[in-house]
């Protein structure tokens, strides 16, 4: 700790950022999307989802995922209950044929090969993995039948281009802080599964998954090969209710109305593109910002790789010119501007800040000069 205790330094109220929400999920939720859900309330809110009203509101997040994303036609949206980390079982049973390869290169990617490698129905998983900060590329193998991508790697802030390794391996990528936030390409790309509470503004506990026909494919062939799947994870039975806009159990209501608010937004602002082009503006402020402190630098080495929607930035020691991190986070707290704290288990004097659609650029710019001002006085 430094001298100063960082939660007696206040910031003049002109600095800060209209909204102080920067975390990487659960993030920032906007105020049209709250009030989507009060306006919710006896129409949505406490009726069946088995009646058209619910239904008709997973059929518009479906519609407009499918435009959002320009997906090619035959591609199909399938989502169930648990996030991305139930997603991983499901695709474990309901996906991999045999051998899967993953590329690993932080928590989130080490997650679903730590999945495949404990189920006792597949063989070895390969793993490519890299160090932190950066990815590593894909290695074709032709008996590969998955080959598992992180779009974004939120615990490091590493984006990775996707692109489809030669053969007829399906491409499966965690998207879960990318989707809605950075362009990909459908051709690319067989499933692009995510959770609603980071580009999509809204809470957890779903997982949405677009899914292509030779994914589509791949789930009909496992299902009708018998392999014991628990009906909860089961990829077949999520899509014959998803194709009826249903999920298999009971969804959070409130849930789905701020996804599909927020979905609606985006379609509204331009499209992927225009999101996109957000939060590249947010993320271009912030590295330049830390490029011009001698006291900050961009986490991730290759520009190229530093993502768009998760901004890592490493702080000097308090012996180098720098300051604790974690002290600059709690002063900021302080001052209502929450969630910069870095991911606990990559262990660095960094802060991490949220840049998804929802986040408004010129709050990225105030927040930079909130942060020179904690430095500051911090440094005394
Ligand atoms: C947040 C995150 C997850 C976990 O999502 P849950 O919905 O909490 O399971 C998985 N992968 C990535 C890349 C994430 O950012």
């Amino acid at each position: 700790m430094s001298a100063k205790d960082p939660r007696s330094i206040r910031l003049s109220a002109d600095l800060l950022p209209r909204d102080g929400r920067f975390g990487c999920g659960p993030s920032k939720v906007r105020d049209a999307q709250i009030e989507a859900l009060a306006a919710a309330g006896r129409s949505l809110l406490g009726t069946s989802h088995r009646q058209a009203p619910v239904k008709n509101l997973v059929g518009s997040v479906r519609d407009g995922l499918r435009s959002l994303f320009s997906l090619p036609d035959g591609w199909e949206i399938v989502l169930g209950n648990g996030g991305s980390t139930v997603f991983w079982d499901v695709a474990t049973f309901g996906l991999i044929r045999d051998t899967s390869e993953h590329l690993v290169f932080g928590e989130f990617s080490s997650k679903f090969a730590e999945a495949a490698a404990a189920a006792p129905h597949l063989g070895d998983p390969r793993v490519v993995k890299s160090d932190p900060g950066t990815h590593p590329d894909a290695v074709t193998d032709a008996s590969v039948d998955v080959y598992a991508f992180t779009h974004n790697e939120t615990s490091t802030g590493v984006m990775m281009n996707l692109t489809r390794p030669a053969g007829d391996g399906l491409v499966v990528v965690d998207a879960t802080s990318a989707a809605g936030g950075l362009l990909w390409n459908p051709s690319e790309v067989d499933v692009y599964y995510f959770a609603p509470q980071k580009c999509f503004a809204a809470d957890g506990g779903l997982w949405v998954a677009a899914c292509s026909p030779r994914a589509l494919d791949r789930i009909r062939e496992i299902n009708a090969s018998k392999r014991w799947v628990p009906a909860s994870l089961d990829l077949k039975i999520a899509l014959d209710n998803s194709v009826a806009n249903q999920t298999y159990n009971t969804p959070a209501v409130g849930t789905l109305v701020l996804f599909a608010e927020q979905v609606k937004w985006m379609n509204e602002l331009g499209g992927l593109s225009a999101c996109n082009a957000r939060s590249q503006k947010s993320s271009s402020t912030l590295y330049s910002w830390a490029e011009a402190r001698s006291w900050a630098t961009p986490f991730v080495a290759d520009p190229s790789k530093r993502s768009h929607v998760v901004g890592t930035i490493d702080i000097a020691a308090p012996g180098d010119g720098g300051v604790d991190a974690n002290d600059v986070c709690t002063a900021l707290r302080a001052n209502g501007i929450v969630d910069t704290d870095s991911y606990r288990k990559l262990g660095r004097n960094q802060l991490r800040v949220g840049m998804f659609p929802a986040i408004d650029p010129d709050d990225v710019e105030a927040l930079t000069v909130c942060i020179d001002r904690v430095v500051e006085q911090l440094q005394g």
